[in-house]
């Protein structure tokens, strides 16, 4: 196979490549799918890498009680990619595992292909057990994501290899892991100058192709694995001798091992650079590593509501292939803002009816919340006062709210929050209906994203490192109530993009403190603003659903974010 001499091997555990295609749990593998959608738009010589995954990450029931439970979720991999002939190897507590690769293709606007390439160890010649490390995303404990991050990070570069892929000028690790594929690299290196084991300069080499990046300051997104476990699971420790790059307290540390082995390294959002700074610094030294930042994006072309693909076609050509253009919104009449909006809302509400069995109309001012059911996105902020609530939407102006999200399915506390919103609901009466959507995946964040009039977020700061879906909303003309952390610090014009809660909470508060400030300050933002605009005001809330778009969807796109990669980690 012929490949371009210089191309990006991009890595990461999971990549949303198509709605039908279930190997995604939220934000991460939305952002890598639009990242490489925007790769084949810009015609970045680019291959992707992750796994399989045939039964998907899962499918979320939700019992009378709001309890979430779990289903699977098949797929059929022939109707969407080809399998690809070689097979490689790697080695897993001794035993040797087959891989074999499956070609799934990203088309850019200009026909470009980005492709991925999804590994597969289910083959009869491997046991029962290690036929189902590529099943499921997130499906096990510690140990079988042990065996998942060999696959991806040793076979995927293994696999590349056999493909043709020879001449990678960057491997990008899409969060730690991804962050064995460095070890492969130093372990190829050292094989091909005939040495029996990898030196400082090997690192060195290593460092210059490699391409770090960091996604949350939540602890249970960095991988961590006991030393022990890794030895005998890697079938050696050899490699732990090379304390500085490998070795933290008896603990192989993905986060860290990326971090040692990339010469690039950046947060997603200008704060979330800081604070990755900040808690990845190791207490007893002076060494700071040094980490960037590069803002997250969405891939517009994706994300942008029927009614507004028409809107954008008729009055910013060639915004696909420009997104800065977006800018160009401005022009668009209010009213034509308003009529496209009307119909993604008349889609949107129609829809969560027919799923949910629900009563929800289209005048009402309809606020959604949906995403991962993590307990640091404070889904139940809103219902903290529940008379407050009540008592704000009689006397100022009705409410229907929209939640939606899946828990990770080891996570009680998050379902205990999907449990405590479903139970809300008797509790709020007429002037606040709400409804939390089961399964909410892909096709509804385009319909809820494109057809809700305010998009909500209230994270613990700082615990958000960007967060993407409010700039899908954001460029279908949905302005965000939100918390300042992650991107919106940077979206957020007070009354001009949206609004921000909790701006003069104090940073230092303990979480309860926190939450009550930021609760009381999401009440008065409603009670004192958003709801008499909605209302009372409509120019004025169309004016700030046209600078949305204007202002934030001509910049939260990941063209502009890949062109920065492009710039100072890629092609430097
Ligand atoms: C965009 C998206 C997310 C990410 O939402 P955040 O705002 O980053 O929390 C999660 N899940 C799905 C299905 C999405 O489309």
């Amino acid at each position: 196979m012929n490949h371009p001499r210089e191309i990006v091997a991009y890595f990461s555990m999971e990549i949303a490549l198509d709605p039908g295609i279930p190997t995604y749990s939220g934000g991460l593998g939305m952002l890598a799918g639009d990242t490489v959608r925007s790769a084949a738009d810009l015609k970045v010589p680019m291959v992707a890498v992750t796994l399989l995954y045939r039964h998907g990450y899962f499918r979320q029931k939700l019992d009378s009680s709001g309890w979430q439970t779990e289903e699977a979720m098949s797929w059929d991999a022939q109707s969407f990619c080809h399998e690809l002939p070689p097979r490689v190897e790697v080695s897993i507590e001794g035993r040797t595992v087959q891989l074999r690769a499956w070609r799934y293709t990203v088309k850019g606007n200009s026909g470009h292909e980005v492709p991925a390439i999804l590994l597969d160890v289910d083959l009869p010649e491997n046991s029962e057990w290690d036929r189902r490390l590529t099943h499921y995303l997130y499906g096990g404990d510690s140990h079988y994501r042990l065996c998942q991050e060999i696959i991806l990070g040793i076979g995927g570069v293994r696999m590349l290899r056999a493909l043709g892929y020879h001449e990678v000028c960057r491997f990008h690790m899409n969060e730690g892991h991804a962050a064995l594929l460095a070890l492969e690299l130093l372990d190829e290196r050292a094989h091909w100058l005939h040495r029996e084991s990898f030196n400082e300069e090997d690192v060195l080499a290593v460092k210059r192709r490699c391409v770090f990046t960091t996604h949350t300051p939540v602890p249970a997104g960095h991988d961590r694995f006991p030393l022990e476990h890794v030895s005998q699971v890697l079938g050696r420790s050899d490699v732990f001798t090379m304390h500085q790059v490998f070795c933290c307290e008896g603990e192989l540390n993905m986060t860290y091992l990326a971090l040692n082995l990339s010469h690039y390294v950046n947060g997603v959002a200008k704060k979330h650079g800081e604070v990755s700074r900040q808690m990845l610094t190791p207490r007893d030294t002076e060494h700071h590593y040094q980490i960037d930042s590069i803002t997250n994006g969405i891939h517009l072309a994706t994300w942008a509501a029927p009614s507004f693909v028409d809107l954008f076609n008729r009055y910013i050509p060639g915004w696909r292939e420009d997104n800065s253009s977006m800018r160009y919104a401005l022009r668009i009449p209010l009213e034509e803002v308003g009529r496209a909006h009307e119909a993604a809302k008349v889609r949107a509400v129609e829809e969560v009816n027919r799923r949910a069995n629900a009563d929800l109309d289209t005048e009402t001012l309809t606020v959604g919340f949906a995403r991962r059911a993590a307990t640091y996105k404070r889904a139940d902020l809103l219902l903290s006062d529940p008379q407050r609530l009540k008592g704000i939407a009689s006397g100022t102006g009705r409410l229907q709210v929209i939640f939606g999200g899946k828990a990770h399915p080891r996570d009680d506390a998050g379902k205990r929050v999907i449990q405590q919103i479903v139970q809300m609901r008797a509790l709020l009466g007429p002037d606040v209906r709400i409804v939390y959507l089961e399964n909410y995946d892909w096709e509804m964040a385009c319909l809820l994203t494109a057809g809700v009039d305010v998009w909500l977020n209230t994270p613990q700061p700082p615990l958000e490192a960007s967060g993407t879906s409010g700039m899908k909303a954001a460029l279908n003309g949905i302005p965000s109530l939100s918390v300042l952390d992650g991107w919106w610090i940077e979206g957020c014009i007070e009354e001009v993009t949206g609004w921000a809660i909790g701006e003069t909470c104090p940073v230092d508060a303990t979480p309860e403190h926190r939450a009550n400030c930021d609760a009381q300050s999401l009440y008065q933002k409603l009670e004192r603003v958003v709801i008499p605009t909605f209302y009372q005001r409509r120019d004025d809330f169309l004016r700030i659903m046209r600078n949305t778009i204007a202002l934030n969807a001509s910049h939260f796109n990941t063209q502009r974010m890949v062109q920065e990669y492009i710039a100072k980690a890629y092609f430097e």
